[in-house]
Parts: structure tokens; sequence; C-alpha cells
């Protein structure tokens, strides 16, 4: 591995799920000495040996290098953490509660665990928080409970700051040298935290919007918010330009193009609904945002009734192919990632159980979560195939949800007759032995 050249900053980084390994892996690829926190025993074992305790695209080879660089480790124990590093970054989960407002629960505990650790630390400490939050929760929860855990008080015997994470799970690490914005959300007075963060990003070269905490944090879900307006546009658009035999994305293309519009290609891909851990759920918390101060949010709850009508739309395709045997092609939310949560298409696959039908799946990535013994899958692992020739085998009907390689010869070659029903726009030409039906194409 080429080694680094080590930085004057040391990084705890609390919570070691999508965002965390990334951030940990970024990190220490550019020479900051990582501790990453978890409670999960299986994460923090993967970390402290260099492995990737997730799916995403070269992380393995960030977390393997930083480990032979001795850049890595990982614990249990904030105090540990706490004690070797100067900065703090949180990314722990924020989950929607079932009225879909945010559960702050883990930032909650995670604040009360570094206040407590900062209780007995002389030295300056930096506190960044990195997940999710509705604006308002670092001044109302974050920084009160450090205060109170650790007996002082925030922007003057330890920094805060708000960094929210803009990545996309499956790109994260391109995103993270490449992102879209840099965006620092700065407590009162509070500079020395913000020249810190400055120092940990200067080397991308994108310069950061340093604005009020308040702000910042409302600027993550304007974006993802944006993003899930994006997608249902773009698939409404879709659905009618293929009831009309039109090619959706030759019309994106266009409209892309379109200077006056200003829109990029990202997101604009007429095709299936939007999922994953993100857009449904900070969709959802924005608009319990709204409610709760009688602020209607017209716009974004069509964007959650057009996904829905995207995952009935794909539904009717399949029961309109009408057949005994369903075979689906990746159930992850999208491809290159083994992030299950809120994946349409495994709300999909679900719609199918217990109907008469016989389903067969075929992802490497879910079948990795299934054999950890995670919760996700436990109602459909028996129905996971090592190969997608076994999947097309049995199945009168495939379902193609994410694109993987050697699929279309499969299909192709598969010496029998197969309905493709295709999500992920891998486009098979009809033929004696294909009965193809794009989603919006
Ligand atoms: P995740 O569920 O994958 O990981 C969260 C981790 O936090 C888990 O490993 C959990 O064990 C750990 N954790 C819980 N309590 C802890 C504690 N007290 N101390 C240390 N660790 C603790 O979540 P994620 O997908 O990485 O998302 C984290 C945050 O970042 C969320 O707010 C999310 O909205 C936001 N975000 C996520 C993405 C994404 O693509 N996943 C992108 C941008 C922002």
């Amino acid at each position: 591995y080429p080694s680094v050249e080590p930085r004057p900053y040391r990084v705890s980084v609390f919570g070691a799920g999508y965002v965390g390994c990334v951030s940990s892996a970024c990190l220490s690829k550019d020479g900051f000495a990582v501790v990453a926190v978890d409670p999960d025993r299986f994460k923090v074992e993967h970390l402290a040996r260099g492995q990737a305790p997730i799916v995403e695209p070269g992380l393995d080879e960030l977390l393997q290098s930083a480990h032979a660089n001795d850049l890595l480790s990982a614990t249990h124990s904030a105090v540990d953490a706490i004690n070797d590093t100067e900065i703090s970054f949180c990314c722990v989960g924020t989950p929607s509660l079932p009225d879909g407002t945010l559960n702050t629960n883990h930032v909650r505990e995670v604040c009360e665990e570094i206040g407590k650790a900062l209780r007995q630390k002389a030295d300056f400490h930096i506190v960044v928080m990195r997940s999710t939050i509705l604006p308002g929760t670092m001044e109302e929860l974050v920084i009160p409970t450090l205060e109170k855990a650790s007996g002082k008080i925030a922007g003057h015997d330890f920094g805060v700051a708000y960094y929210p994470e803009f990545l996309r799970e499956s790109t994260a690490i391109a995103d993270y040298y490449k992102p879209g914005a840099i965006v620092f959300g700065q407590y009162a007075d509070d500079t020395r935290s913000i020249d810190a963060l400055k120092d940990l990003v200067a080397h991308i070269g994108v310069t950061p919007h340093v604005i009020p905490m308040r702000s910042a944090e409302i600027v993550k879900y304007a974006n993802n918010c944006w993003h899930a307006v994006k997608i249902s546009f773009s698939n409404e658009i879709g659905n009618i330009c293929k009831a009309k035999n039109i090619d959706s994305h030759v019309v994106m293309d266009v409209l892309c193009s379109d200077t006056r519009l200003n829109i990029s290609r990202a997101y604009m891909k007429p095709g299936f609904a939007y999922g994953g851990s993100c857009l449904p759920k900070d969709l959802r918390a924005l608009t319990a945002l709204g409610r709760s101060m009688n602020v209607p949010t017209p716009v974004l709850d069509a964007a959650r009734l057009a996904n829905a009508v995207q995952i009935d739309h794909a539904r009717s395709l399949i029961d309109a192919a009408s057949h005994e045997t369903i075979g689906f092609i990746g159930v992850t939310f999208k491809a290159d990632t083994d992030d299950l949560r809120e994946s349409p298409l495994l709300e999909l696959v679900e719609g199918f159980l217990g109907k008469g039908k016989e389903v067969s799946i075929y992802d490497p990535h879910a079948a990795r979560d299934a054999s950890q013994g995670r919760n996700y899958l436990k109602h459909i692992a028996p129905l996971l195939h090592d190969s997608i020739k076994d999947v097309i085998a049995r199945s009168e009907v495939i379902v193609v949800g994410n694109k993987y390689p050697g699929l279309k010869d499969a299909i192709e070659t598969a010496g029998k007759l197969v309905t493709v029903i295709d999500l992920a726009r891998i486009e098979i030409p009809e033929n004696r032995n294909v009965i193809y039906h794009g989603l919006c194409w």
C-alpha cells in the first residue's frame, strides 16, 4: 500500500454505517488517523482488521490501506476514542418513527456518551454532527445534551459544528472527493471548529459554504427532497412518453441540456421508484415538520404519492404478465450497495409472497446481508439463489431490478421463452425467446 503522510488532526467517527465507514476511509486515505466507534461488534471487528462491514465500491481497498498505514482503529469505547483524537464526527442513524417524524434517540445517546467523555478531557475537542437532523436539532438537542453531560460550554470549552453529508451510496467515495457542495453550519462565533473542518477538506478543492447551523440543517433536507421531486417528475414524464411510444431518455437528454432549465441528468432518469435509507425518510420528516407547524407541503406530498404510483405501475406490469413463477434480479434499492432499507424492489417482491406465486431472487449483496444474520431478509432469505442462471431457469417472468454483468446474455441464451419486466433499463430486443416490457422506455 502507498504510505500516507500523517496529518495533524486525529478524528473519532461515531457510527460505522454507510456514512461513518466512508468518512473513516476517506479521512484516513487523506492521512488523518481515525478511530471508529460503534456498539455493533461485527462492524468494529471488521474495521479493526481493515475490512468493510458494508458493500460500497472501493471501500475495502481504502480501509485495507488505512489499516496497513496504521491510520485506522476501531473500538466500542467513546472515552478511548475521545482521548485519542481532537475531532469527533457523529454519523449515527436518524431513522423515521412510525408517524414519520425523526427518531433522534441515537443522536441523544451518542451526545451523552461524547459529553461524558469530554468531562474528563482537558484538551479542546470539536464535535461535528454529520447525521441528517431537522432544523433546530443542534441547538435544541445536540448542544444541550453535550453541555449537560460534559458540564462544559459549547463554543467555549469545546467546539461544535454541523457538517451534513451528501454522499450517494454506490458512488460514495467518488462523491467525497468530488462533492456537489460542502456545507458547514457554524455555531454562534465558534470559528475555531469551522477552521478545523476547513483544514480537513482543504485538499478537496471545493470552497465550503459556511452558514448558520439551522440553515445547514435544512439544506440537507431541501437537497434530498429536491432529488425525490426530480425523480418523481422524470418518472411521470417517462410514463407518459412510454404510453405515447416516445423515448423518454432522449427527452431527458434534451431537457437536461437546456441551459435555462439548469438541471443535470442526475436523478432525471425515467425509471423505477426511489428508495433507500434517505430519500423516503427525509421526505417524511420534512413533511411531518410542515404538518406540525401547519405549513402545507403539497409538492413534497405529491413526490411521495408519485413514488407509490410507480411501484404500483411496476406491479401491474408483472401482474399483466400473469405467470406462476417470478424471478427478481436485484432487490437492493440500487446496484452496488447492500442497503436494503426501504428498497422499493423488496416492497415489490413482498407483494407477490403468499399469493400462489413461486418467487426466486438473485442478489449477491442482499445474500451477503442475509448471511450476516441481519433482520431485513429473514422472510425472503430462502428465496435467494446463487446464480442468475438458476433464477432464470426457474422463472417465466424475470423482473430486472438492478443491472448485473452477464444478465442480458443469460436471458438471451436461456433457451426458453422468458418475459422480461425491465425496471433498470437493460433494454433487451424482443425476439422469439424474449417478450420485453420496459417500465418507461
Ligand atoms: P447506518 O444505520 O448505516 O449507521 C449508523 C451506525 O450508527 C450504526 O452502525 C449504529 O450501530 C451506530 N450507532 C448507533 N448508536 C451509536 C452510538 N451511540 N455510538 C456509536 N455508534 C452508534 O446509518 P447511515 O446510513 O450511515 O446514516 C447515518 C446518518 O447519515 C443518518 O442521519 C442519515 O440520514 C445520514 N445520511 C446517510 C446517507 C446514506 O446514503 N446512507 C447519506 C447522507 C446522509
